[in-house]
């Protein structure tokens, strides 16, 4: 290729044009390497700037602008030697100047170094060490002479830590060290920092210099720059704060040590929380990636890395301190949140000073490595639409990142059939059919994630080209697909497709959904299933199939003892019509002057779908009786309860609610600051102390919040909002673009709350999304999910979880004789139980000083802390005294009698048994409102 050639396509910037003060637009283009030399000329095509001219140097920096004010730049290159020849104009880049105000001062004074450049700062994670100094600094970095011996004390931190090879280096961030730039930001006489004096350069002013030097980002989802500001000090300890909606982070470490400085980071562009317990404790301990506050397996979301072996939660045994588990503590919070390891991460679970992450934090940061850098840098042909005719040859080529050892994988996929693994050029032949596509995907299929969507899946980047074809070579009958399939039974995976290609040329390539690569599926279940088919000659067809389950059968037996002996009654539960068949020979529904005994039936319903089974019928002594207990619920609460206690009859007795309940498993969370979001919103608190990694938080009206969730089938589920609000929110509701017709109506709550409602979903991918609509601001944790949702009517003997209302039972003996039962659960106020005193009885035996004669008290055991929500947990004693068996901790409720209220909260004590010491002390209260209070 000649070298002119290059003048063909327009040249590409090297830094894009950017203001970092209130008069000057600085910009520089891709340097081009011409036998006969090279000229740029850069112009300002909208703004009244100025045209730099031809000029040698690929830098151009304009000058006496208006400050906030826009300006548009194109830039061109073109031969010495042959002036005609010149490259077309670059896209118009437009960039507005700073406001004039006094950081355009500051920003004369800075030195930006980079001490690692990989790339373009707009793809690439920045980190940005800035030297500051407090008072008592035995040698501050605060004067010229401090140059050295800072840059030299950035290369001992960070640049060593991302140093792949070097002693000190930490992984991974050293093994994807190409996905970073490292700049030392030098400022000779730096005012001193004294945080309690605004004038100090305080925070907004640091947090400006950073974005004049970074922002704005060229493109919508790639670039992140965080700013660490650095002491002459050793010791370790800092904060840290990032904006998640302008991808930008700050930390102040004090001390220069790498595990302090990347334990600063790491909250910053990869967003992990701490882990440790001790050093006070802030923020709302929210869900985040490597802290939860659930405790059940399936609900952990590094329950991939969690061996069966290991319980949930983990006991701090010797046994498990070197594995991955479920361990309480975390967030500064000692009960009632949990982390991924007893001890071993740099995030502080178990000691400070350890140099690595722990599995789980390794896996979030290489997961977020992938979103905040597109690792497909630059693409031949650049155009990704083509026309051609006929025959013709291309040569594709992908330049990208590889993170050390590389586990990355490569695939290069014409119409879907792969042609060219781990290579990062092809050059293929096309002609013989109409339309191609040709995908290069990337994949890094490192051990160090394990995929369990949607907290983790290998991270996958693409590119593809279309490529349309006038006149194809190849003539053969169309491609067609026919499938014929069995549905599954009830709870089976006992489905089948079978597929016929007809047409094209064989051999023909299948590509199913579900990765099989056979013309025969089968062990399938209810779901979708798509197929491709990919001819010799990269023809190719597409089709899909749903699978249904069959429906089950369910019948409503009764029978009833009268004068003529027993009469038996077969329905449907569905009101169907059904074929009915008795030992006795009748073919009816109802039969009628049974004796006691054992009597076979069977019906179908017009599905074909049979039912077998059998009567035993003996008449009861006693006839069959039922009475209930009730709990209120507090008004606007789930928190009513009922207790059935049935007698008489024949047992075993079978009970059936007949509010049909939307039952769920496999909970799936989806965590708020991973979906897309429009603001107003802030991701954290005021200033750069506080710091939340896990929750959202809307600021009023106009901002969304847009979840991508799946879910297995079609059919009715759950969504559970975290939330809270100060005030009451009313907010839209959108599943899949469509408005659900209701408000949702968020209840003001001072702590964590679930807000459910129930949707219809499609099988597959699903938005969900929320639209706040009043001015008061809601904070959103996360939504959660369902895998597995159905209607069942509840069959409990003890009903938890109730709002007011009315409540209908069928109950049945094993006669299959029935009563019907309606409750009601009445509405009662929240109430605490507060100002309790406790004292000592006798030797073993503690007692309320001050009950309360309209309470009823109840005492549970120290493990009621994780499961405060069940109100099944039973006390381990009533009354007004309780003896204790063992020192440790335990837990006081109360029910008022009056009207049967249970207590919102409850009071948590530590009782210590000897002869001396006091038998209890330290009592707080736990409510679930303030479920964090409780560290005794
Ligand atoms: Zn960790």
């Amino acid at each position: 290729m000649k070298r002119e050639h290059l003048l063909a396509i327009p040249i590409d910037w090297k830094n894009e044009p950017h203001a970092s003060v209130s008069y000057e637009i600085m910009m520089e283009a891709s340097e081009l390497h011409l036998i006969s030399g090279v000229e740029y000329n850069f112009q300002c095509v909208s703004g009244l700037g100025n045209d730099s001219g031809w000029q040698n140097s690929p830098i151009y920096i304009d000058t006496n602008l208006q400050p906030e004010t826009e300006y548009s730049y194109t830039v061109q290159a073109r031969s010495i030697s042959n002036p005609g020849h010149v490259s077309p104009p670059s896209l118009p880049y437009k960039v507005q100047t700073q406001a004039a105000n006094s950081v355009d001062e500051i920003m004369e004074q800075l030195e930006l170094i980079p001490l690692v450049y990989n790339g373009n700062k707009n793809n690439r994670i920045n980190i940005v060490v800035m030297n500051r100094w407090v008072e008592n600094d035995a040698e501050p970095y605060n004067r010229p002479e401090m140059k050295d011996e800072f840059l030299v004390d950035v290369e001992n931190s960070v640049v060593k830590a991302l140093t792949l090879g070097d002693p000190d280096a930490v992984t991974p961030y050293a093994n994807y060290s190409a996905f970073y730039n490292i700049y030392a930001l030098w400022w000779p006489n730096i005012p001193v920092w004294d945080p309690k004096r605004p004038e100090c350069l305080g925070w907004k002013q640091v947090q400006e210099i950073r974005n004049r030097l970074f922002l704005p980002w060229r493109d919508e989802y790639t670039g992140w720059v965080t700013l660490l500001s650095m002491l002459n000090t050793t010791g370790g300890g800092g904060g840290a704060g990032r904006e998640l909606l302008s991808r930008v982070g700050d930390a102040y470490i004090v001390g220069n040590e790498i595990a302090s400085m990347m334990h600063e980071f790491a909250h910053t562009a990869t967003g992990i929380a701490d882990e440790y317990t001790s050093s006070g404790k802030w923020g709302h301990g929210s869900e985040t990636y490597n802290t939860t506050n659930f405790y059940q397996r399936n609900q952990v979301k590094w329950r991939a890395w969690i061996t069966p072996e290991t319980p949930v939660p983990t006991p701090y045994t010797d046994e498990y301190l070197g594995v991955v588990g479920l361990f309480e503590g975390g967030q500064h919070r000692l009960s009632d949140h949990f982390r991924p390891t007893a001890r071993g991460c740099l995030m502080g679970a178990g000691a400070f000073g350890v140099q690595h992450l722990c599995p789980i934090c390794v896996q979030r940061t290489i997961l977020k490595h992938y979103d905040l850098v597109n690792p497909i840098e630059r693409i031949t042909p650049t155009q990704t639409e083509m026309q051609i005719e006929g025959e013709t040859s291309i040569h594709f080529q992908v330049i990208h990142l590889k993170p050390e050892p590389n586990t990355l994988e490569t695939e290069w996929r014409l119409n879907g059939k792969v042609i060219a693994v781990n290579v990062n050029q092809v050059e293929i032949t096309l002609g013989s059919t109409d339309h191609y596509q040709l995908t290069f995907s990337l994949a890094d299929k490192t051990k160090r994630i394990r995929p369990d969507p949607p907290y983790a899946a290998y991270p996958l980047h693409q590119v593809s080209w279309i490529i349309k074809n006038s006149n194809p070579t190849h003539d053969s009958l169309p491609l067609e697909i026919e499938l014929e399939a069995t549905n599954p039974s009830f709870l089976g995976h006992d489905g089948q497709i079978q597929s016929q290609v007809s047409g094209g040329t064989p051999p023909y390539e299948y590509i199913w959904s579900n990765g099989s690569q056979d013309p025969f599926l089968s062990d399938l279940s209810a779901g979708t299933y798509e197929l491709r088919v990919i001819d010799q000659h990269f023809d190719y067809a597409t089709t899909s199939y749903q699978l249904k389950q069959k429906s089950k059968l369910d019948i409503d037996l009764r029978s009833v003892w009268t004068k003529n002996g027993w009469k038996v009654d077969l329905n449907s539960e569905s009101d169907e019509k059904l074929n009915c068949w008795w030992s006795t020979g009748a073919m009816t529904s109802t039969v009628d002057g049974l004796k006691d005994g054992i009597y076979q039936y069977k019906v179908s319903n017009t599905d074909g779908v049979e039912l077998e089974s059998e009567i035993r019928l003996l008449k009861p002594e006693v006839s069959l009786q039922a009475v209930s207990e009730i709990i209120p619920a507090t008004a606007g609460q789930m928190d009513g309860a009922v207790w059935l206690n049935i007698h008489g009859g024949r047992e075993p007795y079978s009970v059936t609610w007949a509010d049909p309940r939307l039952f769920s498993d496999e909970i799936v969370l989806y965590q708020a600051e991973e979906a897309q979001y429009l603001g107003p919103i802030s991701g954290r608190d005021e200033g750069c102390y506080g710091k939340e990694m896990g929750c959202l938080k809307f600021e009023g009206q106009a901002g969304w919040i847009d979840w991508q969730i799946t879910v297995p089938l079609t059919g009715r589920y759950p969504l559970t909002f975290r939330y809270k609000t100060g005030d009451r929110v009313t907010a839209l509701l959108l599943i899949n673009g469509n408005d659900i017709g209701k408000h949702l109506e968020f209840p003001k709550s001072g702590d964590w709350q679930d807000y459910q409602q129930e949707v219809d979903l499609q099988g597959g991918k699903n938005s969900i999304r929320l639209q706040a609509e009043n001015q008061s601001t809601l904070s959103l944790d996360y939504l959660s999910v369902p895998q597995k949702a159905w209607f069942e009517k509840p069959d409990e003997w003890v009903r938890t979880s109730l709002s007011s209302g009315t409540y209908t039972v069928l109950i049945k003996d094993a006669n299959h004789t029935a009563i019907e039962k309606t409750v009601q659960i009445p509405e009662a106020n929240r109430f605490l139980l507060e100002n309790v005193n406790l004292e000592k009885a006798h030797t073993n035996k503690i007692r309320i000083a001050n009950p309360n004669p309209d309470y009823y008290y109840y005492w549970y055991d120290a493990d009621f802390s994780i499961h405060h929500i069940d109100q099944t947990i039973k006390p381990i004693a009533q009354g007004t005294g309780f003896e204790p068996e063992r020192s440790g901790n335990y837990y006081l409720s109360c029910q008022r009698i009056s009207d049967g209220a249970i207590s919102q909260n409850r009071v948590g004590f530590a009782v210590t048994k000897g002869d001396r010491l006091p038998l209890c002390s330290n009592h707080v209260s736990k409510t679930e409102l303030e479920p964090d209070q409780l560290s005794a």
